[in-house]
């Protein structure tokens, strides 16, 4: 695994801090795409080594990968660690970048739209935007000027295309997303990235405006929060030939791993699409809450990511594992 140092440490606002890694023993690091992210080896609150994806926020710079980390005091403690114990000169050990939220540099015009921390990728893809000379505009929407990161890079990398919104914290609100996203064109492409509010509205208002699924990308950083008639299962591994309830709170995913099984996974939020499984038979309607699927292979039901998509109903989903 790749060992990167901290060649500096920032604070972007009172939650927020910046992190500037470069290789360790001088050696280059990977180049890597608007978009991508690097995961970074921290230690969680109950001391074990788990790992955290943080989006590169200057892709195009070679040798240095900068990163900025909200802290969440609610979580495991890889956020509190990256704040509280990481300084300047240590030592951590990273994933090479991936891209679960590639931008699409041929499209005609670009529609970017940030909350609070979501800027990380956003402003990657600002950046290249601008250097490409394409046609792009980037919404911004903070709780107010102090909690608003990475502000004059934003207004720098937008280049007078950009629009700041200060809410209070409800960023779905104090967009107007319907004029923002406007009618659906083929060449039209959106991108979102912040809380999970933000992102269903964004979700929301491109369904109502008839925008295609291919042209509206976005990333979580945490999982798609439950819903209120979310209920337990029954999943059949039809491989295996076993059988395991999956409760209120839990995705099945996480049943499969506490049982011992092996699926393959990465991300856990829907992003990545790796877990996405074959569905051979299910009794309910399937309740897809990834962002990896497209809306028609969704609405076939014969695939499924289980990290996040589950069955709406009690009854039995039988999958090909
Ligand atoms: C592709 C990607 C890119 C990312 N980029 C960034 C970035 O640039 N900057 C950044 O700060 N973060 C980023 N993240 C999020 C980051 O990886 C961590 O999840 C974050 O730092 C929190 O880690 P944690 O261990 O402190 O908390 P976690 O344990 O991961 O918890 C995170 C949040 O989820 C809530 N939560 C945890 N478990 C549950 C649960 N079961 N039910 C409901 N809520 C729960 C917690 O209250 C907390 O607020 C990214 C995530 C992904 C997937």
């Amino acid at each position: 695994m790749p060992e990167v140092t901290v060649q500096q440490v920032h604070d972007l606002t009172d939650r927020i801090r910046g992190f500037d890694l470069v290789a360790t023993n001088g050696t280059s690091l990977p180049p890597a795409e608007p978009g991508a992210h690097i995961k970074l080896t921290v230690t969680d609150t109950a001391g074990q080594s788990v790992k955290r994806s943080y989006s590169i926020i200057n892709p195009g710079e070679p040798d240095l990968y900068r990163i900025a980390v909200l802290r969440e005091e609610g979580g495991e403690g890889g956020s509190m660690y990256m704040h509280q114990k990481v300084k300047t000169g240590d030592v951590l050990e990273i994933d090479l970048p991936q891209n679960d939220f590639p931008l699409v540099e041929s499209a005609a015009k670009t529609i970017l739209i940030a909350g609070g921390i979501g800027i990380t990728p956003i402003l990657a893809m600002a950046t290249a935007l601008q250097q490409a000379g394409k046609d792009f505009v980037l919404h911004y929407a903070s709780r107010n000027h102090t909690d608003m990161a990475l502000m004059t890079e934003v207004l720098d990398a937008a280049n007078g295309r950009c629009a700041l919104y200060f809410d209070g914290g409800d960023t779905s609100r104090s967009m107007p997303l319907s004029s923002i996203l406007g009618t659906a064109e083929a060449g039209k492409h959106v991108y979102v990235c912040g809380p999970g509010g933000l992102i269903d509205a964004v979700l929301d208002t491109a369904r109502r405006n008839r925008w295609a699924s291919e042209n509206v990308h976005y990333e979580r950083f945490t999982t798609p929060a439950a819903q209120l008639d979310d209920t337990s299962f029954e999943v059949h591994l039809a491989q295996s030939g076993q059988t395991f309830e999956v409760p209120v709170g839990k995705s099945v995913l996480d049943v499969l791993i506490d049982e011992g099984i092996d699926p393959l996974y990465d991300c856990k939020k829907g992003n990545c699409g790796i877990c996405t499984s074959v569905v051979i038979s299910h009794d309910g309607d399937l309740s897809h809450r990834d962002a990896y699927l497209s809306d028609s292979q969704k609405a076939q039901n014969d695939q499924m990511c289980i990290c996040v998509s589950r069955m709406q109903s009690s009854g039995r989903l039988t999958l090909d594992l």
